[in-house]
């Protein structure tokens, strides 16, 4: 059975689960539609650069989570880890750039070699919305409202904290970077490894560590909103006051980054304790950088990403492929006439499952346990009257009827 298997970190998934996951999804295009913004869909592989540029060669996802390949012509590509580098290469590629803002959503898989753990899948997706064109903060402000009403109308906002930072503007950054590794050059024997080599690589991406004596040492770290220019201050400010001024609720964590080269200013993400270590369902912020990294021109862009999958282990499940009518004869010989009256329920919508075989006490017995609430009956006495056995399965009551009588009673039930 072992060539069955999926591969490790890559799941099937049935149509229980997989109907949550469409649900988690609805839901996302349904609200951001609402607020405007069109669903695009990109590649699932691009030339593997356009990852590696704007993610930085250094970051986890390029270079120890990433799935690159070389295809016949020897081009060498990449599976997509994450929706927005592809989302601004396409609107570049399209030539939209005189046409901003541009307010995309898209929804899809994305592909990071980690280890697996519950919620932390090597193909895994993402529900994701982007704000391209408006470096204004009260862009930050929309796309963060947008993302609290979606987990709002998933009924999960109550279980959820939205934490903010800045990352500032360049200058900022730089400031900051020097005192963040004069401090931690100070603890640089107990640091994980991972980080020492983060101190001279991109010491920023420190403060993301999952690791935990290295969480212990950045409590006392100094505190990058210490550090903003007068724009970085007065920007991250207006910020806060949209999202007051909208009633969200949200604590500014100093320390929270995004793993990837891209960002700037505004970061944020809506976390759970509900999911152990993988408590991040939603995260985003701001990446005015991106399109220039790509080749293109300065455009400015703010956008998040939700895992469909960790988002879906919180949503309850009503899940039901139960018939509203099964249909069955009392031999074989009238499968025929029975997938003929199928067509016409369905076409009147109504959801028809057909047995084909077995005894009547068994099709009886699969028609209770699916739950069903009519059976239509065909047999010679039905087939020689032109009329069909109606069976209400739940009061055990039968009635000889033409179809279409059958058809309106089986309506009326599934509507009440
Ligand atoms: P984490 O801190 O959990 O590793 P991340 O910072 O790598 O997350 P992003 O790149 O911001 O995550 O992706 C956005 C969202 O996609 C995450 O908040 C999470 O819900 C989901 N996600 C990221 N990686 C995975 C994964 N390997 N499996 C399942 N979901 C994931
Ligand atoms: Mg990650």
């Amino acid at each position: 059975m072992d060539k069955l298997r999926t591969v490790r970190g890559v799941h099937d998934t049935l149509p229980e689960v997989l109907d949550k996951h469409n649900k988690v999804i609805d839901k996302g295009l349904k609200i951001s539609n609402q607020y405007c913004y069109s669903q695009i869909e990109t590649p699932i592989f691009e030339f593997s650069e356009i990852f590696i540029k704007p993610l930085g060669k250094s970051s986890d996802i390029v270079t120890k989570e990433n799935y690159i390949f070389k295809d016949r012509s020897d081009d060498e590509l990449m599976l997509r880890p994450e929706g927005t580098s592809g989302v601004v290469r396409a609107f570049l590629n399209a030539g939209l750039i005189q046409e901003v803002p541009q307010r995309f959503s898209y929804f899809g898989p994305m592909f990071r070699y980690e280890r697996p753990q519950k919620g932390r899948l090597r193909q895994f997706k993402q529900f994701g919305i982007e704000c391209l064109g408006l470096s204004n903060p009260m862009a930050d402000v929309e796309v963060i409202s947008v993302g609290y009403d979606y987990l709002q109308e998933l009924g999960l906002i109550n279980s959820l904290t939205l934490k903010i930072n800045t990352l500032g503007d360049e200058e900022s950054r730089l400031n900051y970077r020097k005192v963040l590794i004069e401090y931690l050059n100070d603890y640089k024997s107990n640091l994980s490894e991972d980080s020492v080599k983060r101190l001279s690589q991109n010491p920023l991406r420190i403060l993301d560590s999952k690791n935990q004596n290295d969480q212990k040492i950045l409590i006392k770290a100094p505190n990058i909103l210490d550090y903003l220019n007068q724009e970085s201050k007065d920007r991250f400010e207006k910020v806060t006051e949209g999202l007051e001024a909208l009633g969200i609720d949200y604590y500014i964590d100093k320390n929270l980054v995004r793993g990837l080269d891209y960002y700037c200013h505004t970061a944020f993400e809506f976390i759970t304790e509900k999911l152990g270590a993988q408590g991040t369902v939603l995260a985003g912020g701001r990446y005015d950088g991106l399109s220039k990294m790509l080749g293109g021109p300065d455009i400015p862009g703010v956008g998040w990403a939700a895992g469909v999958e960790r988002l879906s282990l919180m949503v309850e499940s009503d899940f039901s492929n139960k018939p509203d009518v099964v249909l069955l004869g009392v031999s074989e010989e009238y499968n025929t006439s029975l997938l003929y009256i199928m067509k016409s329920l369905v076409k009147s919508g109504l959801k028809v499952e057909i047995f084909y075989t077995g005894s009547m006490s068994k099709k009886f017995k699969r028609a209770n346990k699916i739950n069903a609430s009519f059976a239509i009956i065909l047999g010679e006495e039905e087939i020689k009257n032109k009329v069909i056995k109606l069976k209400n399965l739940f009061s055990g009551s039968e009635e000889l009827i033409r179809l279409e009588t059958a058809i309106e009673t089986i309506k009326n039930f599934s509507n009440n």
